[in-house]
């Protein structure tokens, strides 16, 4: 059986289906728009589009990265597309989104690494939305941190910036990231002032111990969100899960970081970056 046919029963997510979700998926497509959910394969999207929320992915659908659990496409990526900002805050308006999440392929050919268009994204989503907050996930800019300025001046409600895993697995998961770049990317995001998020999926080979030191590394950097979630195998290409883990330990997992000191924790199986990112504005 493939891993799919291997999933316990609480992976079982419902499908997507019924009108809110054709309507999403019509204006995501009629705006030439990109979603995360659609390109990570995301097992929520019966639950998020059914209610009206997407991740828009922007800076084109190509990677110049090639994450080990990741199915976005690696290659040459497309030009920039300056009107992309626009057509973002326009699919949010008409879907009635309330918070909405960007988030971007890593575009390591670009001097900026697409930080500009973020921060077009953002200005363009607040003018044509007023009371709509924004959540950021962003790259790591390479650690070109004139670039991550250009988006913290946008002063994003939420910046996101996800270390994926425990720094031991790095090379196989992450292989073009530094763990403690990541990490000095969102302690600046703090200093700026911003409330700051970070996630990493679990099943991937990590111990509990790894798990927890990663949490000491956010109550340090005195991070605001963090999210926990089962890494799912999206084709046959990618990595292979190592583990399902257990509700239980998810729920340890919740109680152990909050009591490390970080504001929050989203802990669960289906948990994703963006899952009930409304919650924690
Ligand atoms: Fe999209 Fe995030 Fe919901 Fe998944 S959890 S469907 S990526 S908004
Ligand atoms: Fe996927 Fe992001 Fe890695 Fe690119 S950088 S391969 S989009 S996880």
């Amino acid at each position: 059986t493939n891993e799919r046919g291997r999933r316990p029963a609480w992976l079982r997510a419902k499908l997507p289906y019924g009108p809110t979700y054709r309507r999403v998926l019509d204006i995501v497509e009629t705006h030439r728009l990109h979603t995360v959910c659609q390109s990570a394969r995301c097992p929520n999207m019966g639950e998020c589009w059914t209610a009206g929320t997407a991740t828009f992915m922007i800076l084109g659908n190509v990677c110049t990265r090639s994450c080990g659990f990741c199915a976005v496409k690696t290659g040459r990526p497309d030009p920039l597309d300056w009107d992309e900002p626009r057509r973002v805050a326009e699919a949010v308006r008409l879907m009635g989104i309330r918070h909405a999440v960007v988030t971007s392929v890593d575009r390591d050919d670009l001097e900026d690494g697409g930080a500009a268009l973020f921060a077009e994204t953002i200005r363009q989503i607040r003018a044509l939305n007023p009371g709509v907050t924004v959540e950021v996930l962003i790259p790591d800019f390479q650690g070109n941190w004139d670039a991550l300025q250009l988006v913290l001046d946008e002063r994003p409600d939420i910046l996101n910036h996800n270390v994926e895993t425990v720094p031991r697995l790095y090379r196989r998961v992450r292989p073009q990231a530094r763990y403690e770049r990541s990490l000095e990317l969102l302690w600046r995001a703090k200093q700026a002032g911003l409330r700051t998020k970070s996630g990493i999926m679990v099943g991937l080979g990590e111990t509990k111990e790894e798990v927890l030191a990663v949490m000491d590394d956010f109550a340090r950097i005195r991070l605001d969100i963090m999210t926990i979630g089962q890494y799912l195998q999206p084709t046959r290409m990618h990595l292979p899960v190592e583990e399902f883990v257990h509700p239980d330990v998810f729920r340890w997992y919740k109680e152990m970081g909050e009591a490390k000191g970080i504001g929050h924790v989203e802990s669960g199986p289906l948990v994703r970056s963006s899952y009930h990112a409304e919650r924690h504005v």
